[in-house]
């Protein structure tokens, strides 16, 4: 696994980098600019050099950026539904020039609309966004806890809608430990990481599996709250953390810690140092070839 942070973008690209490489980041996490925002500041071809030169420098890889919240890919508005597939589709082609691998994005809600229509209307953003841009870098759902009208809450609403997108080769899946958590798959077990591992095969496909959103989870299983929580320190807990960083289907995937860096608690191990003290001997050499 290659672990890092969301990191934030204060000055330009290069800022969220420094960041990253600061916290000890193998991997990245970021917004395209201000989350609560539509329209994000365009990167300008010295930004965009610079990045690149910088990251690759640097080790961090890959970098993945994480649509702003505004986006709703079920909004039964139409003008709402164009502005996320504008917005998904301007976050892609930034990716696209800073080298990110990765665009991470919750799928939304249906206000009431029913998962029938929300499904089938996320379905046409996916097509929709990735049919605007030409470029390398994917589309990730991410799981969300399953609030309200939210969907993306099981696997099997993230399969339908991949089977109606006719499951592009750019379009992948993001899992959040603690959003499935809360959404009632109880991975609080090595256990039952297996079977929510086994669930996530049979709906989505492993091999779709893109990136990984590791958070411990302050609510409780099935609570729906999305309130994340320091690795080993909530409802999750560290031997199902232990069992995710050494699990074969796992190897190999970028693995972002989504709380803030500062609010690293300074008396014990940091998350990321944590999480790699997990990692068995033979995985960590493992993944050198
Ligand atoms: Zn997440
Ligand atoms: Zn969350």
């Amino acid at each position: 696994m290659r672990f890092g942070y969301h990191v934030r973008m204060s000055g330009g690209p290069i800022s969220a980098l420094l960041e990253g490489i600061d916290a000890g980041c193998e991997a990245i996490q970021m917004f395209p600019g201000s989350p609560q925002r539509w329209g994000t500041p365009p990167v300008s071809d010295e930004q965009a050099v610079e990045f690149i030169e910088a990251r690759s420098n640097s080790g961090i890889d890959p970098v993945l950026l994480h649509a702003i919240y505004l986006i709703n890919m079920a909004a039964p508005s139409d003008s709402i539904f164009k502005r996320s597939v504008g917005s998904l589709a301007s976050a892609l082609a930034k990716a696209d020039r800073l080298g990110a691998t990765a665009v991470i994005s919750h799928i939304g809600n249906h206000k009431g609309e029913g998962e029938e229509f929300g499904l089938k209307r996320i379905a046409e953003a996916v097509d929709s966004c990735l049919g605007h841009s030409t470029g390398d870098a994917m589309l990730l759902l991410e799981t969300t806890a399953g609030a309200g009208t939210s969907i993306g809450n099981t696997f099997e609403q993230f399969g339908a809608v991949f089977d109606m997108a006719g499951r592009p080769e750019r379009l992948g899946f993001c899992l959040d430990t603690c959003h499935i958590f809360a959404a009632g798959y109880d991975i609080s077990t090595p256990a039952g990481v297996d079977d929510a591992l086994d669930e996530l095969d049979h709906y989505i496909g492993l091999d779709r599996l893109k990136a990984l959103h590791l958070n411990d989870s302050r609510g409780e299983c099935g609570s729906h709250l999305d309130r994340h929580e320091h690795i080993g320190q909530g409802m999750i807990g560290l031997e199902s953390f232990r069992h995710m960083a050494n699990h074969p289907a796992l190897r190999g995937l970028p693995a972002i810690v989504e709380l803030p860096y500062e609010n690293r608690d300074k008396d014990s191990l940091d998350d990321l140092s944590l999480l790699r003290s997990l990692v068995e001997p033979q995985e960590r050499s493992g993944e050198e070839d």
